[in-house]
């Protein structure tokens, strides 16, 4: 498939009425107050490159860094524009042809970034325990891991503890990256890359779902795989197990911006003896964080994470539970300076300290 350019979308960005939606539920725009910050003045910008009235400069990219690709935005647009699609493009028209972004490619690359995970994947692989169906009708799981738990084989370990009791199996796949961070980069070549390598895994690959542990690898490859999903949460309910857990403890949960569904979360809580869950104020909101976003925005990140914390610890919780990784190093970000603050922890890892999954 040929990567499309700004000029392409010409017509959507057209569509923008300017009606100010978006700085309603923009995390960066209820920040700063900088219209230059949300699609509808990044759209005036960008507009105006395709009318030749401005150039695709370092000024305009500052604001295309200035995004959380939240989604957000999208989500609420009465002129349906896919948003972050425009932002990714305008992004690759500019970074490709820039010094920092041919280095920010190439260490991209699969020859670095994709040759850095495969080096952990065999480092860490004796490390793994593998869940293994019990049965020929054993609910089949295709695992996507994600980089980050390529690099840390505890969550593996999670898994086999929550599920070493149920009827499923997990097949593993050389999967590469989901691709997001290259989206998020403007590297739409190394995206394409990835996503033509991790669909040919599907092939001739006999499962009923594709397992996550992120919300952030699901909601990016739902964009280029069409098949069913399901993360560990929905997992547990399908399967309908309990979980007890040694002592009572209260929890809240933080819910990622790409996680479009967290239904699952209220039926599994019930389902786990001991545990007390109060919801927190904006509990959906942005934790601040989105990878490159908090390098380059140190402030505004900073500012959002911040929030985040003061509503994570109104709560007394001991625990703030949460699906992406990104998401748990924005919380931690918030929380960090606090001595008595919740423990950050992921779904995945949270269920496994259960002392019994039945
Ligand atoms: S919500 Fe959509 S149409 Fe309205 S200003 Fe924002 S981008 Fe434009
Ligand atoms: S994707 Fe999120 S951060 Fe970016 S403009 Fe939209 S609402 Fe704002």
């Amino acid at each position: 498939m040929s990567i499309k350019e700004l000029k392409d979308f010409a017509e959507d960005i057209n569509k923008c009425s300017k009606c100010g939606l978006c700085q309603s539920v923009c995390p960066v725009y209820k920040e700063t107050g900088n219209d230059c910050a949300v699609s509808r003045g990044k759209f005036v910008m960008l507009d105006g490159v395709l009318k030749g009235d401005l150039k695709l400069n370092k000024n305009i990219n500052k604001y295309l860094d200035s995004c959380l690709k939240c989604g957000k935005c999208t989500d609420f647009c009465p002129s349906g524009i896919d948003v972050c699609k425009i932002f990714e493009t305008a992004k690759y028209n500019y970074a490709k042809n820039t010094l920092t972004g041919k280095i920010i490619f190439f260490l991209e690359s699969q020859f670095v970034f994709g040759n850095l995970i495969n080096i952990f994947k065999l480092i860490t692989k004796p490390l793994r325990k593998q869940t293994k169906g019990k049965t020929s009708n054993s609910l089949k799981l295709l695992y996507f891991k994600g980089c980050i738990n390529n690099l840390c084989p505890r969550t593996d370990n999670y898994l086999y503890k929550i599920f070493k009791h149920s009827d499923i199996k997990i097949i593993e796949k050389d999967f590469e990256c989901c691709g997001q961070p290259f989206l998020s980069s403007g590297n739409l070549e190394r995206f394409e890359q990835v996503k033509k390598h991790n669909l040919k895994m599907l092939e001739n690959c006999d499962f009923d779902y594709i397992l996550t542990d992120c919300a952030s690898c699901e909601s990016t490859l739902k964009q280029y795989m069409d098949v069913k999903f399901i993360n560990t949460g929905e997992l547990t309910n399908l399967l309908g197990l309990k979980f007890k857990f040694p002592q009572p403890v209260k929890v809240t949960f933080h819910k990622p911006c790409h996680l479009t569904n967290d239904d699952f979360l209220i039926h599994l809580l019930k389902n786990c003896k001991n545990v007390e869950y109060t919801e927190m104020t904006g509990y959906d909101d942005c934790c601040g964080f989105a990878g490159e976003f908090a390098i380059k925005n140190r402030k505004i990140s900073k500012a959002i994470s911040d929030k985040k914390a003061k509503n994570i610890l109104a709560t007394k919780a001991d625990y703030v539970i949460t699906t992406c990784p990104g998401c748990i190093l924005g919380l931690y970000q918030g929380l960090s300076k606090y001595k008595k603050a919740p423990k950050i922890i992921s779904l995945t890892h949270f269920l496994a300290k259960a002392n019994s999954s039945l």
